[in-house]
């Protein structure tokens, strides 16, 4: 295949995972089945044709409403599929069509259900940060280039100082923000999780100031913490090299 045959090819992969993705963040929180996602609207439970299941194509299609009740479908599902498109291809383009990629790629899936569901609920569940942590050391040792030491060193720096920072300060920290801070250092080793920690707080700090000037949120009604640990993982996870060095280099003039 040609290379852009193969980003199209991610592309249209990213988006039906992001579509499942979807079903994640609508049942999970709830202790629903995702196995058996039934596509029906909320409102009226009209089943949904099968082509208006495409993702994204199918809510265009529609203009955001159900065919049969015309209550509105919201933007984020065809939001939710073009980011895990656009994901995948940037994954692709980075990594290639390799194993690092494609676990790049699940990682970045955990990372897109992670943001919203916190967004929605102020939780982070176990069943994506738990077996997130294991599948992370395990695809350190078969699939990305860095060292078991260094995966094991990321799940304790990132869990760690989470943790610490919950026994010192309690309220302080989520557990789901520590499990999920260790699940991301050990896919991406301690240096990672120490940049992914320091960049989260950065935007987290920028986006509280803007929502409290902007939105007249409180301290209160401010989205959580998780969501911007997510966003600068998916940062980290394309631009860590460069970003680790100008910072180092900043010492070593
Ligand atoms: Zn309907």
């Amino acid at each position: 295949m040609t290379p852009l045959l193969w980003q199209a090819y991610f592309f249209a992969i990213g988006a039906a995972v992001g579509s499942f993705l979807n079903v994640v963040i609508y049942r999970v929180p709830t202790g629903g089945s995702i196995v058996r996602p039934a596509s029906k609207c909320p409102a009226c439970s009209a089943p949904i044709k099968w082509y208006f299941n495409i993702p994204m194509v199918g809510w265009i299609v529609l203009r955001g409403k159900c065919a049969d009740c015309g209550t509105k479908i919201s933007f984020r599902y065809p939001l939710v599929e073009l980011l895990t498109a656009l994901l995948f291809t940037a994954c692709y383009l980075v990594f290639g069509a390799t194993g690092q990629g494609i676990v790049y790629m699940a990682l970045c899936s955990a990372l897109v259900a992670v943001i919203f569901i916190d967004i929605d609920h102020l939780i982070i569940p176990d069943v994506i940060t738990l077996p997130g942590i294991v599948v992370g050391f395990v695809c350190a040792w078969f699939f990305l280039p860095m060292t078991m030491w260094d995966s094991f060193f990321g799940f304790l720096a990132g869990g760690g100082i989470f943790f610490l920072i919950a026994v010192i300060k309690p309220g302080g920290m989520g557990g789901g923000d520590i499990k999920l801070m260790a699940m991301v250092g050990a896919f991406l080793g301690w240096k990672a999780a120490l940049l992914i920690i320091f960049l989260g707080s950065l935007i987290g700090s920028v986006g509280g100031i803007f929502g409290i000037t902007f939105f007249g949120k409180t301290k209160e009604t401010l989205i959580p913490f998780g969501p911007y640990l997510a966003f600068a993982t998916i940062i980290s996870l394309f631009f860590k090299d460069a970003l680790i060095n100008s910072y180092l280099s900043l010492f070593t003039r």
